[in-house]
């Protein structure tokens, strides 16, 4: 993505950093107003938002300096309602309902729980509602703990499939040098790959600008993880008339554009798990579907081969046994076996609830060459 394709992004993900939520509300105001303006554009936009911790110190007068985990802990769980509400009223002249997820470590790295967290994020946006995750400060440890926003917002630009992460905060750019102490210090606007002479200088010249958790180490750090699935990375200054949409001027912020595009890292993450374990044969109807680009619905599933639970990644057969695609299914074993077959319409009956329509989401799926092994 490049500053001019801004306005055609389709999923978006915003991350705010504290100070930005300390500079008052004319801030998330404007904030507020990009995030609308992107909606506007078609783009499915979720919000990571800091600043439960600074709130919440505030209201319970903590004294000022490095609090210790269990102070913090409190001070999120005193802010998180604070820092909800006043999204809630910045988003309420556009009439944008606002939702809040909590998430932790732990939920980003089970499948399962990332699949949950995928839906009920996708299900917020579709109702139009827009999701303003944090991480849940109150229950996370040290060792389950993001620790710093800027990597949990790149977390859910991966979970969310989003084309383009703004990391907003007071930090306007990454410089060569501290442009504080050397006035002909350079923004670097544009950043290709992140290599080792980009990291030194997030480490260097960068690492203690910004009153955030982070610095740019770790913006630096969410660029690369991004990256990896396809995702570019804007930072940007969030006290700006325009935070968001001033990032299609060319020389404004830092772009880091990613190593991999996006469908071929989502490929990859699914092809790359060495032993799927198991498989559902499909007829060859849905292996037309399949190709077509559409999902696998249980109505083409003739059978279910070995074990496997809802989040595994299988293996998808045609009518004579060759592999036809790989996927993340929506659905265990023991669901399958009782869905094969079936038409949507009579799913919820066999199965006495109701989940996902398709098997298999044609997101979640990667459909492979012919010439290649059904084994
Ligand atoms: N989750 C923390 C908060 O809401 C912010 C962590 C960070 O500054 O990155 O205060």
């Amino acid at each position: 993505m490049t500053p001019r394709d801004l306005g055609t992004a389709r999923g978006v993900v915003v991350k705010v950093g504290s100070s930005l939520i300390q500079a008052g509300e004319p801030v998330m105001g404007a904030i507020a107003d990009d995030i609308i303006a992107l909606r506007e554009g078609g783009a499915r936009v979720t919000l990571v938002s800091s600043g439960a911790v600074a709130l919440g110190r505030d209201r319970l007068g903590l004294p000022a300096g490095t609090l210790s985990l269990e102070q913090k802990q409190a001070a999120a769980a005193t802010g998180q309602p604070r820092l909800l509400d006043l999204w809630e009223s910045a988003f309420a002249p556009h009439g944008v309902a606002t939702a809040q997820a909590l998430l932790t470590l732990d939920v980003t790295e089970s499948r399962r729980s990332w699949l949950n967290a995928r839906a009920t994020l996708s299900t917020l946006m579709d109702l139009g509602a827009l999701p303003i995750v944090n991480e849940n400060d109150t229950i996370a440890t040290d060792e389950i703990r993001y620790g710093d926003n800027d990597r949990l917002a790149a977390r859910v630009a991966q979970l969310t499939g989003a084309e383009l992460l703004v990391l907003l905060s007071d930090v306007d750019a990454l410089y060569d040098a501290d442009p504080r102490r050397h006035p002909d210090a350079q923004a670097q606007h544009d950043v290709p790959v992140i290599n080792a002479h980009i990291q030194a200088m997030a480490g260097r010249a960068n690492a203690e600008r910004g009153v955030g958790t982070g610095g740019m180490r770790t913006k630096i750090m969410a660029a690369e993880l991004a990256g990896a699935s396809g995702c570019s990375t804007a930072i940007a200054i969030g006290t700006a008339r325009h935070p968001i949409l001033s990032l299609s001027r060319a020389n404004h912020g830092s772009w880091f554009h990613p190593a991999n595009s996006s469908t071929s890292a989502r490929e990859r993450w699914i092809s790359g798990v060495v032993s799927p374990n198991g498989a559902l044969r499909i007829d060859a109807g849905a292996v037309g579907a399949l190709q077509d680009g559409k999902s696998l619905l249980p109505v083409g599933v003739t059978a279910v081969d070995g074990q496997f639970e809802r989040g595994d990644t299988i293996r998808i057969l045609g009518p004579q046994g060759e592999l036809v695609a790989r996927g993340v299914t929506a659905y265990g074993a023991d669901e399958a076996r009782q869905l094969a077959g079936c038409r949507s319409d009579e799913a919820e009956d066999r199965l006495g609830y109701r989940r996902a329509a398709a098997l298999v989401h044609t997101d979640d799926i990667v459909r492979v060459s012919s010439q290649e092994d059904g084994r």
